[in-house]
């Protein structure tokens, strides 16, 4: 059997970045309209320092208004909330992104729930929640919004197709199987309780990954000709003992991708493949955040 072909999450991405920096100059040329886009950084995490400026920089090349809010480790919880009311106000900022995880002695939800739902572009709000759940015009997260936008660009139409979405957090797996349905497909969704796992997910046309466990959906598991979502980014050491010795690591999936795409018929890499979106569908929420609130999303794209 030839082998699954790969979803090149860079095209894509690069395909929804060059439509919303076409959008944001129409915008500004035809409406004076500029879409802003903050983010607020608390503390020092690598990860998320490396996440926030990419961020910046993608906003900004799309042609958007960025601000980048820093605040100390130790800011407490009032500060946040006055950074994010001030936020709320400002007329230049359409999009508000708090980057997570926030440090342990945060309420991460009270700061959630602070920013205003028409300028939550990571789609995380109680009330864009529900506006999901109820099919209504939501602010959707990036990365569930990223995995939509990859398996319409591979299936088309998804009417129908049966869908597993293994792992069912508020971030990812919720909101991919809330989409998959309002798509008219037959979802299921697993997580650490489900039994007969792997039963499951031979069942299904659509196979979502968002678990967090290094290669865990194994070859075997996989319907022949299916389409595979590996959401997972887990760091694992080199499989080269040498390279494992001098303490290297690499990012691999959810799926054991090297057997997987002996069977599956399409499938996303890791990396290369759903975290590229994730940026991209940032743009996209902060350009119909500014639409939205400008009276402007009958020409949504
Ligand atoms: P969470 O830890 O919040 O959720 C993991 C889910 O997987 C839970 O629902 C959990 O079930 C389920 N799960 C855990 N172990 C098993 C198991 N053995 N069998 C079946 N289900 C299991 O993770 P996230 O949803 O935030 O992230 C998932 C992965 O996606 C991570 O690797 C993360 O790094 C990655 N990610 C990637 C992004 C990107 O841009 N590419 C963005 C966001 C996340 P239960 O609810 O029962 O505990």
């Amino acid at each position: 059997m030839s082998q699954a072909q790969i979803i090149d999450g860079k095209v894509y991405a690069e395909r929804v970045r060059d439509e919303v920096a076409r959008e944001v100059a129409r915008l500004r040329a035809d409406h004076d309209l500029q879409p802003g886009l903050a983010v607020i950084l608390v503390g020092e995490d690598a990860a998320s320092q490396v996440y926030v400026r990419s961020k910046g920089e993608q906003s900004l090349a799309a042609g958007m208004h960025s601000v980048t809010h820093r605040l100390p480790a130790d800011a407490s919880l009032d500060e946040l909330l006055l950074l994010i009311a001030g936020l709320n106000e400002d007329p230049r900022i359409h999009g508000i992104l708090l980057q997570l995880p926030l440090p342990g002695h945060l309420d991460q939800r009270a700061a959630l729930a602070a920013i205003s739902p028409e300028k939550d572009v990571d789609g995380l709000h109680v009330v864009n929640a529900g506006r999901l759940a109820n099919g209504e015009p939501a602010l959707i997260p990036c990365t569930p919004l990223g995995c939509m936008i990859l398996l319409r660009e591979t299936l088309g139409d998804l009417t129908g197709k049966t869908a597993v979405v293994v792992g069912r957090s508020v971030l990812v797996g919720r909101p991919v199987a809330q989409l998959l349905l309002q798509a008219d497909c037959t979802v299921t969704i697993a997580h650490s309780r489900t039994r007969n796992l792997a039963d499951v997910c031979r069942g299904a046309d659509i196979l979502v990954a968002a678990v967090g466990r290094p290669r865990m959906i194994k070859a075997d598991w996989i319907k022949p000709g299916a389409v595979v979502i590996d959401v997972g980014v887990n760091r694992v050491p080199f499989d080269d003992p040498e390279k494992a010795a001098a303490g290297r690591t690499k990012l691999v999936g959810d799926v054991d991708y090297k057997a997987a795409r002996e069977v599956a018929g399409w499938i996303t890499p890791v990396p290369g493949g759903v975290g590229l979106m994730t940026v991209a569908c940032l743009l996209q929420n902060t350009l119909t955040a500014a639409k939205r609130q400008n009276g402007l999303d009958r020409d949504l794209a």
